[in-house]
């Protein structure tokens, strides 16, 4: 079977390339050219006619296509749905802030974790990404768009920690000099709190941000709303959280969705501030969008909650929400796309 070469490391390829007896800057060369995003090994001009067949007869180079596109009208957010080499479907975001063009990508075609707000997990996971289709997500909306990426939050669908080995490549990949070069303090990962991989990450101090999906203080509340509480609980989950920081002395960020008569409530504001003591967290909230399949609503008392937060002295933002015209949250392009009978999704 042919091998996805674009998943390989630079170390990989120009390992592969001198046991076929090549010198070493031809894996350089081919390297960066898959990190250009080209579609064949055709393209790698200065390679011979001999090398590039050879090369195809081994490796494959796969390139997602847009299946359908979306641009905001308001401010401009683009949102990708794209097909894999299998048929599946997934979805990348592409926002422009004044720091910079950010994309959000997916890890995951589908997501097992099963939060009761998030469109993501409805069909549960088909499969895990490869570090190329991870990749290919920033590569080609750069491509696309012509703009320039300078940030990634791994934010889109999927449990980045629940496919870890592939992120871990993947910001190898992203981050190398020699391909997209996009520096670690520019990279936030998101999770919904599976533990031993926030203590690998911790392991490996890597200079990324840490977002973590708390949505709710006390371990009842959570539970209801999150399932992966009954594996790794919230008290687990807060001690993990301040290990990571003691580890990195990086400061880690909290993702609260604000659920109608669930987690709005003072007394989760102040037990957030309780549990956050001794590290400098940052808690932002996110107005719940709506999923129609979910009979949870948006909270009216997000300012409150904020304000609450901060007299305690946690640091508290409200979510700006971008491309409210084009379903551009968490799986919902995608959702919609299954529901119109499209096959392979
Ligand atoms: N699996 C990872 C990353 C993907 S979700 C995680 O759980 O963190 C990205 C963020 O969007 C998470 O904080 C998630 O909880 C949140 N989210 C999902 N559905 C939402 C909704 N309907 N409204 C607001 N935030 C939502």
């Amino acid at each position: 079977m042919r091998q996805d070469i674009k998943s390989m490391t630079l170390e990989e390829i120009t390992g592969a390339l001198k046991e076929m007896g090549e010198p070493a800057f031809r894996g350089k060369q081919v390297f960066s050219w898959l990190h250009k995003g080209v579609r064949s090994f055709d393209e790698m001009s200065n390679l011979g006619k001999a090398l590039r067949e050879k090369l195809e007869g081994l490796y494959y180079i796969d390139a997602p296509v847009v299946e359908r596109k979306q641009v905001s009208r308001l401010d401009g957010t683009t949102k990708y749905l794209w097909k894999l080499g299998d048929g599946n479907c997934i979805e990348t975001v592409l926002m422009q802030y004044k720091h910079g063009n950010t994309v959000c990508v997916s890890s995951q075609v589908g997501c097992r974790m099963g939060c009761a707000f998030c469109a993501s997990t409805l069909g549960g996971k088909i499969r895990d990404l490869r570090p190329s289709e991870i990749l290919d997500q920033v590569l080609f909306t750069q491509i696309d768009s012509g703009l320039p990426v300078s940030n990634i939050v791994l934010m889109g669908i999927g449990e980045p920690l629940d496919n870890l080995d592939n992120v871990l490549r993947f910001l190898e990949l992203v981050n190398h000099p020699e391909g997209m070069n996009i520096g670690m303090r520019h990279i936030s990962l998101s999770t919904c709190g599976v533990l031993p991989g926030i203590r690998r990450l911790a392991e490996l101090e890597l200079q990324l941000t840490l977002s973590v999906s708390l949505h709710a203080p006390d371990s009842e509340t959570r539970s209801k709303i999150m399932p992966v509480n009954k594996a790794y609980d919230v008290e687990q989950l807060f001690a993990c959280c301040h290990e990571y920081f003691k580890k990195t002395g990086r400061r880690i960020s909290f993702e609260y969705a604000m659920i109608d008569g669930v987690n709005d409530s003072d007394w989760q504001a102040d037990l957030i501030a309780k549990k956050l003591k001794g590290m400098p967290g940052h808690v932002n909230l996110i107005p719940l969008n709506d999923v129609a399949e979910s009979p949870l609503k948006p909270s009216k008392r997000v300012r409150q909650f904020q304000q609450r937060l901060e007299s305690h002295g946690v640091t508290a933002t409200v979510r700006r929400s971008l491309g409210g015209d084009i379903d551009a949250s968490c799986g919902q392009l995608r959702r919609k796309a299954m529901e119109d009978g499209k096959k392979g999704f």
